[in-house]
């Protein structure tokens, strides 16, 4: 196995700049580099976007390329034991092992599920659709429906795009309304804004007003304004009691948009259940402060209302977002300075066509009948797609850098279900929770060993900024990058599938002919490509002289006029909505009448500075310290627990039970009780040694496969029911 380099090192110190894929702030760094070994990362103060700020997690880039439980090898798994084996054996049993399911059970038995990782590094983004496009199978999830799918759906309702996503103009706005989100941990979630500590501050600074949301004081919450500690899986009616106060104060100023939105009389009606009055018992704010927030957010200079994680993973998640997107739009906010804007990236993928405009409920799930969303289905029945028999069970999977046995609901089951497949093949470096069951691993090159422009993050970023930077260090010898990796994956699949010779090979496929020729582009040269066939005023020397990022200002406006070009009107109203709205007032009636009775815990995630995804876990630095894998509990739900701050306690959902300590604090809502995820590196053989020596516990042996947002599918792991009792 190939390491970093032992001896000494005595060669001459280089400096090289990259970026930090790890999250989605995408910070600009310097790397000191000798002898092909790093020996410093810092933050790159030139960067325009990120202006020198690095978290802890970044020196883990350093980590993870030294990680000598990193896979640098293809893996056969044989019995319960692991063999390194060459790439071309690999390869060969991969295609042999997906054809020969795919010829016994038809081509939707093999899944594909692409972990978030996957748009983080470009060669996945760039070549990933060339090996899965020719897998021809309706069996596709991504962490897409375990995270921001309500967005793209609410997207596509409104603004006929799903990735037209308005971002927060943060650096300029003047009331930023914060819901289910902890900017100060992640730095922005569909919304790239590295340090956004100092942009908050800015905020503040010019005179305008943060207020955030939350069941929990996060660390942005302490910093806000105001914090408001609404009840989890509330979100929904509070946001329409936002639309009704809109109206029955006549705050309703769309500005610019006015001529574009239809249905505005039909949502005034459909949302007069919702006053604040009557929604205050419910979300546990009261009728005043709402009214007085919402006349804020209406009579600011400019402003939005901003929400993540913790309203797009819930029951009403994709009610949520398109909530949201129409306060923004009701008040003029969508496309002004100030507000939230789409981005101009060099290269705009949408723009060149090369992002669907994505589609909904055009086939359903075969088990649960549940929505495909762009030629995906939620992830939450994947379990059952695998367990239960019947035409189209799902017999084979790739994974592309995930773990959803520990990221998405219900992972025991997961676990079980992929104990049965046929076939499994993980493109990963890692042996996790959900690789330790492939019969084949192919490792990647890690991130500082290839080249990047961030093809995702850049249209999702609070600036316009182009940044391309080359590999840190060399990959070893005879490893491959992941565009490599699928490009082979591609090519050798489409000779066995369909018989073919090689030089036919791709040709044969339907519209294999272009991708033929992307197959042997390296993602550097289609950039290239990009840039010409976008007129790009950037060329590839410019990026190649400048690493640390060209910036090409702020955000502007640019939808209302795509719109109007192309003559599409806004509805306000989608039918699912309209069908949507009784049902939401019956949760909240129904979750009012059982409050009387006593209800369970409600338990919510957390998001740490210090860990992201499962994958971190695995570097001292970012587990050592103290364990972070704790419960939060109110210190009046403990004290009817009579529980103790350090306790073991142990956890009951629907689905399992877990035991974590206990952290008691007045810091959380009483009621509320919350987990990081990404925990529980406690099944056997895993190779993730230091993340073994902290396991924690999965929270996803807790969430409910079978609690999703019904319009997206999306998974609600917000505001689990679940009983708490000492250990
Ligand atoms: S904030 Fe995100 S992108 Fe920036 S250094 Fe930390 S992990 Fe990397």
């Amino acid at each position: 196995m190939h390491h970093a380099p032992s001896a000494p090192p005595s060669g001459p110190i280089e400096t090289r700049h990259g970026a930090c894929n790890l999250c989605e702030a995408i910070c600009g760094l310097t790397f000191q580099v000798q002898d092909q070994r790093i020996i410093s990362v810092k933050g790159n103060e030139a960067d325009p976007l990120s202006r020198g700020h690095i978290c802890p997690k970044a020196v883990a880039l350093k980590d993870l390329h030294e990680d000598p439980d990193r896979l640098r090898q293809p893996m056969r798994r044989v019995g319960d034991q692991w063999q390194a084996i060459s790439w071309d054996q690999a390869f060969e049993l991969v295609v042999d092992g997906l054809a020969r399911v795919r010829e016994q059970h038809g081509a939707n038995a093999v899944a594909v599920y692409q972990g978030n990782p996957s748009i983080h590094n470009w060669g996945n983004v760039t070549h990933g659709h060339l090996f899965f496009n020719q897998l021809k199978t309706r069996s596709r999830f991504s962490a897409t429906s375990v995270d921001q799918l309500p967005h793209h759906l609410a997207a596509y309702w409104l603004y006929g795009h799903q990735f037209a996503l308005p971002i927060p103009d943060v650096d300029r706005t003047q009331f930023m309304l914060v819901l289910g989100a902890n900017p100060l941990a992640s730095n922005g979630s569909l919304m790239t804004a590295p340090d956004i500590r100092a942009r908050f501050k800015a905020l503040r600074e010019r005179g305008g007003k943060l207020v955030v949301l939350d069941p929990r004081q996060t660390e942005t919450a302490a910093i806000a304004d105001e914090h408001l500690r609404i009840d989890p899986g509330s979100d929904a009616a509070w946001l329409l009691s936002v639309i009704y106060t809109l109206f029955d104060e006549d705050l309703v100023q769309p500005g610019h948009w006015a001529p574009l939105l239809d249905s505005q009389e039909e949502l005034r009606q459909a949302v007069s259940a919702y006053s604040p009055e009557a929604t205050a018992d419910h979300t546990g704010i009261d009728a005043a402060t709402t009214r007085r927030l919402t006349r804020d957010l209406a009579q600011a200079a400019s402003g939005m209302v901003y929400g993540r994680m913790g309203v797009s993973t819930q029951e009403h998640g994709a009610l949520c977002q398109w909530a949201i997107q129409v306060i923004n739009l009701l008040t003029g906010n969508v496309d002004r300075e100030g507000g939230a804007l789409l981005t101009s990236p060099a290269i705009n993928l949408i723009q060149m066509g090369l992002m669907g405009k994505g589609h909904h409920n055009v086939w359903r799930s075969r088990v649960r009948g549940a929505p495909e969303f762009g030629g995906e289905l939620p992830v939450s029945v994947m379990a059952e797609e695998m367990l239960t028999p019947g035409k189209g069970q799902i017999k084979a999977l790739v994974t592309s850098c995930g773990n959803p046995v520990l990221s998405t609901p219900n992972g025991q089951q997961l676990d079980q279900a992929l104990q049965g497949l046929d076939f499994m093949v993980a493109i990963d470096f890692y042996l996790n929770e959900t690789t330790r069951h492939a019969d084949v691993i192919l490792p990647p090159t890690c991130f500082v060993e290839h080249d990047h422009y961030d093809l995702v993050f850049l249209h999702l970023a609070v600036r316009n900024v182009a940044r391309y930077n080359e590999a840190i260090v060399e990959a070893a010898p005879g490893a491959l990058h992941d565009w490599q990796i699928y490009s082979e994956l591609a090519q050798r699949y489409a000779r066995r599938v369909w018989s073919l010779d090689k030089g036919r090979a791709l040709q044969r496929v339907k519209g294999m002919a272009s991708r033929a020729i992307m197959a042997r582009l390296s993602p550097q040269r289609l950039l290239k490509i990009g840039l010409k066939r976008a007129k790009s005023s950037i060329t590839m020397d410019q990026l190649l002289a400048h690493p640390e990022g060209i910036d090409l200002g702020p955000l502007k406006p640019s939808l209302v006029a795509s719109l109007s070009k192309r003559k599409r009107r806004v509805n306000l109203l989608p039918t699912l909505i309209r069908q949507e709205l009784p049902l939401v007032q019956a949760t909240f009636l129904s979750a009012s009448m059982s409050k009387a009775e006593g209800p369970p815990l409600k338990l919510i995630g957390r998001r740490d500075v210090r860990s992201n995804n499962s994958w971190m876990h695995n570097t001292t630095r970012l587990v050592s310290g103290k364990n972070r894998c704790v419960l939060w509990m109110h210190p009046q739900d403990a004290s009817a627990r009579q529980l103790q701050d350090g306790q073991a306690v142990q956890i009951q959902s629907r689905v399992g039970q877990i035991t974590v300590p206990v952290h008691v604090t007045d810091q959380i809502r009483t009621g509320v009780v919350s987990l990081p995820h990404g925990w529980g590196h406690n099944r056997p053989g895993v190779n993730l040694r230091v993340a073994q020596a902290h396991a924690g516990a999965s929270i996803n042996d807790l969430t409910d496969d079978r609690a999703t947002d019904r319009l997206s599918g999306n998974a609600a792991f917000s505001a689990v029911p679940v009983e708490v009792r000492a250990a």
